[in-house]
């Protein structure tokens, strides 16, 4: 059982003038293995710079609070050993890392986290089996990672990441952007067989509730301006889709 805890945390975006714009003004989120999150909001609202924070990167800093993944200190971990710790992020907008092929990245992450080589034969049955699962053609394994990778083929690829690797707890920002409704029906479904193990947290992220259709949350978050203003169960989703944002906005005005 692993607990991502995030306490009253304060981000700022650094301007490329070097002044600093706050924007995540004190959020309190708990995700334990086994657990389903969603967090949802309108496009601003931070969610983004949530996942970045977490994930340790260098644009943006912690002016306040705490995140702690088992009560070690995240925030002082570097971003490698922030994934060795068994967070997983995956991002919005994924680099390419050219001359890598996929195949060989995911055992070198894989490696990385485990602290060993996974063993060869093994490893080729896992990898070719969610890759089967994904509805993947084995030539995806050869190529190089993200080099000129549609929209479901990335996101695929974060998902054959997340099957593969195991995290404590997986961060998923806007997964489903960009995917026609069968690539979401197919991710969805990666996502659901790791949820299925209890072994991994999801914090899922999005704008939308389309995804919400296919995983359905157990905690659902509000989120605007920097921060959660309502917290309830999977209804809240069905609610935000027939009502939208406004009334938390207007909320604030
Ligand atoms: P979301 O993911 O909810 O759409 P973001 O976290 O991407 O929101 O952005 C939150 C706010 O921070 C927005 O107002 C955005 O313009 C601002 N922001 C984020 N990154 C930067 C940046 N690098 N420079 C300036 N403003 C930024
Ligand atoms: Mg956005
Ligand atoms: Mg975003």
């Amino acid at each position: 059982m692993s607990t991502l805890e995030i306490r009253e945390l304060q981000v700022s975006v650094k301007l490329p003038e070097g002044d600093l714009k706050p924007i995540l003004a004190g959020v309190d989120l708990t995700v334990k293995s086994g657990e389903t999150h969603a967090i949802m909001g309108p496009n601003g609202s931070g969610k983004s710079t949530l996942a970045y924070s977490i994930a340790g990167h260098p644009k943006y800093q912690i002016t306040g609070g705490t995140v702690t993944l088992d009560g070690d200190d995240v925030l002082a971990m570097t971003v490698d050993e922030r994934a060795r710790a068994g967070l997983f992020l995956a991002m919005q907008y994924p680099v390419e890392v050219p001359g890598v092929s996929v195949a060989n990245f995911l055992r070198t992450a894989k490696t990385a986290i485990d602290g060993e080589a996974p063993k060869l034969r093994t490893w080729a049955g896992e990898l070719r089996s969610a890759m089967e699962k994904l509805q993947m053609d084995p030539a995806f394994a050869q190529r190089n990672v993200n080099e000129g990778f549609s929209g479901g083929e990335k996101k695929r690829h974060e998902i054959m990441q997340l099957q593969l690797l195991k995290p404590k707890i997986a961060i998923l920002d806007e997964t489903d952007s960009g995917l026609d409704i069968d690539a979401l029906r197919v991710v969805s479904e990666g996502v659901n067989r790791v949820r299925e193990t209890g072994e991994t947290g999801l914090l899922l992220i999005t704008h939308y509730t389309r995804i919400l259709r296919y995983i359905k949350p157990d905690y659902v978050h509000v989120f605007v301006a920097g921060k959660i203003v309502q917290e309830g169960g999977p209804e809240l989703a069905e609610q935000l889709e027939a009502e939208g944002y406004e009334r938390y906005v207007a909320a604030r005005a």
